[in-house]
């Protein structure tokens, strides 16, 4: 059976490429006689909002698109990730990390590190001062907690996972990320945030598995953070869904359209007299 998600974070309007990915996720489960569920990904909770949840709802069918209710609000599931964070935790994967953002940066451009920082689908790969802070006792409430990702891909063994879209270039098939890339280019990502408790690599993970997705339909600019996911997967023992990363939809000037990019809302584009045929033939989905 397929089931897919479309996942968006209501911290703006539906703009043309969340668009795209909903109408693309939901076409490949009619195609395929399976199911397209709605998440909403809320815990960011100093940007969410319930108006922007409902604009984003009410464009979504607009479009045409339909779900089964009640949907899955990551906002109200904290408990649950904590749960898995219990679990790194008690296995010595995760250490609490209290440097700030300036800090990471400098350290991370101290000459000894070897000068320029390394930027992954996260940011700048963490140079690692927090990472011989004590690993024992209750899991800290009051830190970010970072993966260990040297550990974590000692337990788990190289990740692997089957895409049957393309990466940004044109991976396909089989992928196999390499690890040592991994520790280079990843690192030890933020697994928990101090502010929300969890991440959205936690959380797409727990919730991608609790809703027994069999096929995650999303853009390529998340093709990277993949390999992080499928590690998490392997460690909480989840299972990891087929992978079907799309083009991004770019705006006339090949730039990727941002959420301020109100232009290109499709709440825009209903003010203008648009049809969702319209909006289809904008994307290059068939009609
Ligand atoms: N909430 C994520 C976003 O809006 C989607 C993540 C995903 O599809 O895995 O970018």
């Amino acid at each position: 059976m397929f089931r897919t998600r479309f996942a968006p974070s209501p911290t703006g309007p539906l703009h043309l490429g969340h668009a795209y990915s909903a109408m693309l996720a939901s076409d490949m489960a009619r195609r395929a006689g399976g199911n397209f569920l709605l998440r909403i990904e809320d815990i960011d909770q100093g940007r969410a909002r319930p108006e922007w949840e409902a604009l984003i709802c009410d464009d979504l069918h607009w479009l045409g698109l339909g779900w089964p209710e009640p949907v899955m609000r990551q906002s109200g599931r904290l408990g649950i990730y904590r749960a898995a964070l219990e679990k790194l935790w008690a296995r010595g994967l995760l250490y609490p990390c209290t440097c700030k953002r300036r800090d990471i940066a400098e350290a991370a451009s101290a000459p000894q590190e070897g000068g320029a920082p390394v930027a992954g689908p996260d940011g700048i790969v963490y140079p690692g001062p927090c990472r011989d802070s004590a690993r024992t006792g209750p899991l800290p409430g009051n830190a970010a907690l970072r993966l260990d990702m040297a550990r974590a891909l000692a337990a788990t063994g190289p990740p692997t996972f089957d895409e049957t879209g393309s990466g940004p270039n044109g991976e396909t098939g089989t992928i196999r990320p390499d690890p040592r890339a991994m520790l280079r280019e990843i690192g030890d990502v933020v697994i928990a945030r101090r502010d929300m408790g969890t991440s959205y690599h936690l959380s797409v993970v727990v919730d991608d598995a609790e809703q027994a997705i069999t096929h995650v339909v999303r853009g390529q600019d998340l093709f990277a953070a993949t390999a992080i996911h499928v590690v998490l997967q392997r460690l909480l023992g989840l299972p990891t869904p087929f992978y079907h990363h799309h083009r991004l939809i770019r705006d006339d000037t090949g730039r990727r359209l941002a959420k301020r990019d109100d232009a290109r809302a499709i709440r825009t584009y209903r003010g203008e007299g648009l049809t969702p045929g319209g909006i289809r033939a904008m994307v290059g989905l068939a009609a």
